[in-house]
């Protein structure tokens, strides 16, 4: 655990003494760093989620997170933002304008901010740095100190860690051009399933042209450096929804997910269960269950990982298109498999529709079977498939299990 204490005295004894393009260019001035500022610019980026709820829940304290690279290997990222202070309005941020409990408003300057985090990482605490921020007195302004930092960073100290660049609603083509050039993963917040639902959300920003339009610039950026065999980006662009804070079903956030993963090439999408801010104008609303992102997070992995269609899909869903808080891969099973699967015989994607089998298990059994056929329930379950809840929509060796009311004679 690394308190905010010891992230200020690193940066504080941080001299930069090394040779190379770094010699003394953060000797000079190197001033106390507020732990006050360190706590509220942490703490500032509670709605920015950078690991879904398939890792660990991220410390609840301040500064240092954990988010998990696409190979599965967990990396440590400095969090912060680069200012608390915000001119929008969403009614559910504390960063907000209109929020009355704010906290005081910190900023970090480009050279401060690099300074904690080459110190840190220079230190092992960290492999990366996740920087978002309010738009401050307007974005391109705070935008262009978010890339000077990380210019800083990058052509200056030589830093070859992983950087996450939160894109402000409404920056420029230019600014986010750069910020592909220098970061691994950009990524915007959509956070509403709708224009109509952003509405509510915010009055000052406008859903088609300050996010979605920002989100094409960067899939075209994207799609033109691959065109050229340009590395760029190499962990792509993100996005991330508040669930639950105007009403919006469960399948229109859906709906809209697959519209980003399909037109506009986003790698994940992220989902943050509402939680009411106090002196936020949505203080009163309730908060949303975590089971609620969680079930999300299922069925974005059927989506992105099994490959079901978007239609099997909407089986789990129901008529107000809400999920219930149970796996949606069962209930969409019971709905669209009209037969038990002989393991023998199923092909692999029939395989990964049965409950209890992943995409290992499902190779597995494929392997398997092609030294010998499958006999017993006891084979499956010494390859890690969850027999209990796979047997109802299996036939092994000519039988199936008859708990399952719905195949019952
Ligand atoms: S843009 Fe909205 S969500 Fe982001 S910091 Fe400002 S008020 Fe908060």
């Amino acid at each position: 655990m690394v308190t905010l204490e010891k992230i200020a005295h690193l940066a504080e004894e941080c001299r930069f003494d090394s040779s190379g393009p770094a010699q003394g260019a953060l000797q000079a001035g190197i001033d106390e760093v507020d732990v006050e500022k360190l706590r509220c610019l942490g703490e500032g980026t509670r709605h920015d989620v950078c690991a879904s709820t398939y890792s660990p829940r991220e410390t609840p304290l301040p500064g240092i997170c954990h988010a998990f690279t696409q190979d599965g290997r967990c990396v440590s990222l400095f969090k912060t933002l680069f200012t608390n202070h915000c001119s929008h309005q969403c009614s559910y941020c504390s960063n907000a304008a209109v929020c009355s409990n704010k906290s005081r408003a910190f900023s970090y300057t480009p050279k401060e901010l690099a300074r904690i985090t080459i110190s840190l990482y220079r230190s092992n605490y960290i492999e990366g740095l996740f920087l978002s921020s309010g738009a401050g007195r307007d974005e391109e302004h705070t935008t262009e100190k978010m890339l000077e930092t990380v210019r800083l960073l990058r052509q200056k100290f030589a830093f070859s860690g992983y950087i996450h660049l939160k894109v402000l609603p409404g920056s420029s083509r230019d600014h986010i051009q750069e910020a592909a050039k220098l970061a691994d993963r950009v990524s915007i917040n959509l956070e509403a399933a709708s224009a109509s639902h952003m509405n509510e959300i915010c009055a000052t920003k406008n859903y088609e042209n300050d996010i979605l339009q920002r989100q094409r610039y960067i899939r075209d950026i994207l799609s033109g450096s691959s065109r050229n065999r340009k590395s760029i980006l190499p962990a792509g662009q993100t996005t991330q929804l508040i669930v639950g804070a105007c009403g919006e079903s469960d399948e229109e956030i859906f709906q809209r997910v697959l519209y980003e993963y399909r037109e506009i090439g986003v790698k994940r999408a992220y989902y943050s269960a509402f939680s009411p801010q106090s002196g936020t104008p949505f203080e009163r609303k309730t908060a949303q269950p975590l089971w609620r992102e969680h079930r999300l997070y299922q069925m974005d992995w059927l989506y992105r990982i099994y490959h079901f269609q978007a239609d099997e899909i909407s089986h789990a869903f129901d008529e107000n298109g809400f999920l219930c808080n149970a796996d949606p891969k069962m209930a969409i099973a019971r709905e669209a498999m009209d037969r038990p699967l002989d393991p023998n015989t199923a092909t692999l994607q029939e395989l990964l529709r049965v409950p209890g089998i992943g995409p290992r298990s499902a190779q597995r059994i494929v392997a398997l079977r092609k030294r010998r056929p499958i006999v017993a329930k006891a084979e499956l379950a010494a390859m890690g498939i969850r027999i209990k809840r796979a047997a109802p929509f299996l036939k092994i060796n000519g039988w199936r299990d008859t708990t399952l009311e719905m195949w019952q004679a």
